[in-house]
């Protein structure tokens, strides 16, 4: 599988660069769409036609993670019916918050679906769990596994630290984290550190890092030119052995050449 940054800033657009969202491409062609921040559909456009996505999985509700539902749904609504051939869009979610979930649902358009956080869900080639994580809203951790390369990509969603984190991310290909804050922060109620991240990667065996879901601007005590090398440079600290990347707006991975 393939994974392709869409937008990876933590809470908001910066600089040409929008909010999480990610592409991830089965070995099939298959395109899912992992949360669709501001900006999603600005760049998702640069590699497909959104017409083309097969499905859209979010992790919760919160704006820097949904932003750009509405006008992707748009798309769906309203492209001209004469040149493409119309189709409801799969949207996954979980439904403990009533309202939301309720959105997710255009008639026509877009099905909300409710994802089964005590099972997997089975979206196009892909076998998907999941585990509640630490934030202020229900948020829920994907680990994705290909199921015809056995390819395994972890994405924290939105998470403060927890020890349940390690295991879920065992052996995982690409882990894909929050890191919203520098070394320093540890146990914080919404998301994870620099040193938390690379603390999880040792303890659960991935083979890459990737800091995701970064800060636009940093504390004051850090120079704010350069300040993601900071975090990653943090990160490498608690690391054995694996590499660490910052995402980048169309920077993507092929899972089975890591
Ligand atoms: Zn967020
Ligand atoms: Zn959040």
């Amino acid at each position: 599988m393939k994974l392709t940054t869409l937008g990876c800033w933590g809470a908001y657009p910066y600089r040409e660069g929008g909010t999480t969202s990610y592409l991830i491409t089965g070995q099939d062609g298959f395109q899912l769409l992992m949360d669709c921040g501001s900006r999603a559909v600005t760049e998702l456009e640069k590699e497909i036609s959104p017409l083309d996505l097969d499905a859209v999985i979010i992790s919760h509700y919160h704006p820097d993670h949904v932003a750009d539902l509405g006008v992707l749904r748009h798309y769906f609504q309203l492209y001209p019916k004469h040149l493409w051939q119309p189709k409801v869009l799969p949207i996954y979610g979980h439904d403990e918050d009533a309202y939301e979930f309720a959105k997710l649902t255009m008639n026509g358009v877009s099905q909300g679906i409710a994802y089964d956080v005590k099972g997997v869900e089975q979206i196009g080639p892909f076998d998907i769990s999941f585990i509640k994580t630490i934030h202020p809203v229900p948020c829920y951790a994907f680990r994705i596994v290909e199921r015809s390369t056995g390819q395994v990509l972890v994405f924290t969603g939105d998470t403060g630290y927890f020890a349940e984190l390690s295991n879920f991310t065992a052996g995982a290909d690409l882990f894909l984290a929050d890191v919203y804050l520098y070394e320093g922060n540890e146990n914080h109620i919404a998301h994870l550190t620099s040193k938390e991240a690379g603390e999880i990667a040792t303890e659960s065996g991935v083979k890459k890092l990737v800091l995701t879901h970064v800060p636009p601007l940093p504390p004051e005590e850090i120079e704010p030119e350069h300040h993601l090398e900071v975090l990653k440079n943090q990160t490498e600290k608690y690391v054995k052995n694996i590499p660490v990347e910052i995402a980048d707006p169309h920077k993507s991975w092929d899972l089975g050449a890591i």
